[in-house]
This record gives structure tokens, C-alpha cells and sequence, in this order.
């Protein structure tokens, strides 16, 4: 006799999708995130969400420094 598997049925809280987080703010003082910032509006005027979010992502790595 087998015991039938028991699944937890919780929901799950998944990460929201990054396009809904809030845009990070460039750090003062920091050409990089500068950069990144203008690349981000630029991206954003011409629809390109790719672009606006690899930026998110490279700013939110401030503290790690930016490539
Ligand atoms: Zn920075």
C-alpha cells in the first residue's frame, strides 16, 4: 500500500516581474549610474523595455559596481 503524495498547496509568493518594480534611483556622484540613467530614459522614449530593465538591473548593482 502506498501512501499518496501529499503536495503542499500553498500559494507559492512568486517575485513580481522586474517591469512592475519601481525604477531604482541613480546614486549621486556616480558616473555610472548617470550613464545608465540617461541610457534608461532614452530606452524608455523609443519603447525599449529590454534595454530600460538591463539598466534597472545594472544600477540596483551599484554597490557591486557597474560593467
Ligand atoms: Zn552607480
Amino acid at each position: 500500500m502506498t501512501e499518496p503524495t501529499r503536495y503542499q498547496t500553498d500559494p507559492l509568493e512568486l517575485p513580481l516581474p522586474a517591469s512592475t518594480e519601481p525604477d531604482p534611483a541613480p546614486v549621486e556622484g556616480c558616473p555610472g549610474c548617470v550613464e545608465l540613467a540617461k541610457v534608461r530614459d532614452r530606452a524608455r522614449g523609443v519603447g525599449d523595455m529590454t534595454t530600460v530593465t538591463d539598466c534597472n538591473v545594472h544600477m540596483r548593482r551599484h554597490p557591486e559596481g557597474h560593467r
